[in-house]
């Protein structure tokens, strides 16, 4: 697995941040070191789902070349790190982008592995997150706009020979409906990485302030998830022997 690993959609509210916090959280409990990058400086969400909406040194000072890059790293209580952006407007307008990329080099020093979030579209904020990827890891939901769009960002990727490791399917119904994986790995011609399924778990964690990984780690989203970071190093991991009891599942206790 490569170092840095930027989450991207192409379009909005497909599960991005879910993913880019989960997958670190999951990276964490097979003993990986890595950093969650808030790499959607204009609505940025990592420290909103991690507890740390305002922090006193932010992605956009470094940006904005008034602090070091490791200066703005906060640590969960879960243990996962972040460096989160800022949420006032004022700071965003002063925030230079572009120079999003000029953060490259240091990014490789901080850490084994760096999971950057990003912007949805393929406009100038979330393309410089692109460019940024050692790899890309696309997240769509089973459904035809979704798909259409990562199908852009897939080959904008191409266009700058950018490797799309696969996409990770979220929001998974299993209804009548929604796009079969097979469809969906026909369609954006990538490998599927997993699929997530709709679980309430998810906004639970939201609300708790953390990874579903923690919160409730045998649903079935938090054993999809390790599911997915156990194959991207190869180790070996059976989801189905952290299942809950019978008993829990029949009156529905996730943990
Ligand atoms: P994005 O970063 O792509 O905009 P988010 O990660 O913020 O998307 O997710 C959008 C919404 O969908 C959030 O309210 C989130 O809680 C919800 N969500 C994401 N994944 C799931 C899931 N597997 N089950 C239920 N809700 C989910
Ligand atoms: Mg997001």
């Amino acid at each position: 697995m490569k170092k840095i690993i930027v989450i991207s959609s192409g379009k909005g509210g497909v599960g991005k941040t879910t993913t880019a916090v989960n997958l670190g959280a999951a990276m964490n409990h097979f003993g990986k070191d890595v950093v969650i990058v808030d790499g959607n400086l204009s609505t940025p969400n990592i420290g909103i789902h991690l507890n740390s909406p305002e922090v006193p040194i932010s992605l956009n000072d470094v940006l904005k070349k008034r602090a070091e890059l490791n200066e703005a790293i906060y640590q969960h209580h879960s243990g996962l790190k972040i460096i989160p952006s800022s949420l006032s407007i004022k700071e965003l307008k002063k925030t230079k982008l572009k120079r999003l990329k000029e953060l490259k080099k240091e990014l490789n020093k901080l850490s084994e592995h760096i999971i950057i979030d990003s912007a949805a579209g393929l406009g100038e904020e979330a393309i410089s997150a692109i460019e940024m990827a050692d790899e890309l890891i696309l997240v769509t939901n089973p459904e035809m706009p979704a798909i259409t769009d990562a199908l852009k960002t897939i080959k904008l990727a191409e266009q700058q020979k950018i490797p799309v490791t696969g996409v990770i399917v979220t929001r998974v119904r299993q209804d009548k409906i929604e796009l079969q994986p097979e469809t969906v790995k026909e369609m954006l011609e990538v490998p599927v990485m997993g699929m997530i399924p709709e679980d309430i778990t998810i906004k639970k964690a939201v609300n708790e302030k953390n990874s579903v990984i923690h919160t409730h780690p045998r649903s079935k989203p938090a054993r999809a998830y390790k599911e997915i970071a156990a194959r991207l190093f190869d180790i070996e991991y059976d989801s189905r022997k952290e299942r809950p009891s019978f008993l829990k599942r029949i009156f529905k206790k996730e943990k």
